[in-house]
């Protein structure tokens, strides 16, 4: 599989610290398999960092020991319970980590195929022929309320709860995953994101950042445009082009 990997994590222009991480993971040169993985920590005294560093660490040595025997799929999820113990552990083991978490998204590109697991409000798009299809759950309270009709998409963007979240990667001793598969087509494109970029960004806007031309341009663009419109939060977008299968 030929793929095309593109990434930029910026701070933003109101925080202090980057507290989002990524990674893009080369799994097997033969094949072209790569994991590609958000993480937007959270937690005081600049615990968040601590978290969405441990919890990429930890799923990255799991995922790098290759897939399951059903697939790719297995180790991922081997690897988010590994992260979300390993963050737990951390948490209560230092009082300046309690209650530190980390929101992670991580998809491997293997075979014509995705396989992505996810937990919080970090966000995965694939784009495919000039649309685009969000294929994660927010798991955050203002999602909740969408959910049962309480307020609007649009409300949800700017309510004061909006980062409150429902499940967190090392919050609790057990976590509870989301999973996508995806089959994949010469042209489609990922991305993986940070709210820092949906929440400032439209999703119209997103979808021609990463069709108007190369990726790398795509997401600097995107990027750019978050902090012109106030940055307010650390902005991380990982995209990834199908060039061929
Ligand atoms: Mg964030």
């Amino acid at each position: 599989m030929r793929l095309r990997v593109a990434a930029r994590s910026d701070t933003g222009r109101v925080r202090e610290a980057n507290e989002d991480r990524f990674v893009v993971l080369d799994l097997d040169l033969r094949s072209g398999a790569r994991m590609i993985a958000v993480a937007d920590g959270m937690g005081g005294h600049k615990a968040g960092d601590v978290a969405s560093s441990i919890a990429l660490r930890e799923l990255s040595g799991v995922v790098s020991l290759g897939a399951g025997p059903d697939g790719w799929l297995q180790s991922l999820q081997r690897g988010v319970e590994q992260a979300n113990a390993s963050v737990f552990e951390a948490a209560l083991s230092n009082d300046n980590q309690a209650g530190m978490g980390t929101t992670l998204t991580a998809a491997v590109l293997d075979r014509g195929r995705l396989d992505l697991v996810h937990v919080g409000d970090s966000r995965a798009y694939l784009i495919r022929k000039g649309s685009m299809e969000l294929l994660t759950q927010d798991d955050s309270l203002v999602q909740e309320l969408v959910r049962m009709g309480d307020i609007s998409p649009a409300d949800a963007l700017t309510h004061p709860q909006k980062n409150v979240l429902t499940r967190a990667v090392g919050t609790r001793p057990r976590v509870e995953v989301q999973i996508v598969s995806r089959e994949l087509d010469p042209g489609d494109r990922v991305l993986l994101c940070s709210d820092g970029l949906y929440s400032l960004v439209s999703e119209e806007a997103i979808l021609q950042a990463l069709m108007a031309g190369g990726i790398q341009e795509g997401v600097e663009g995107l990027v750019d445009e978050a902090n012109q419109r106030g940055g307010h939060d650390n902005i991380t977008a990982v995209a990834v082009e199908v060039e061929g299968l």
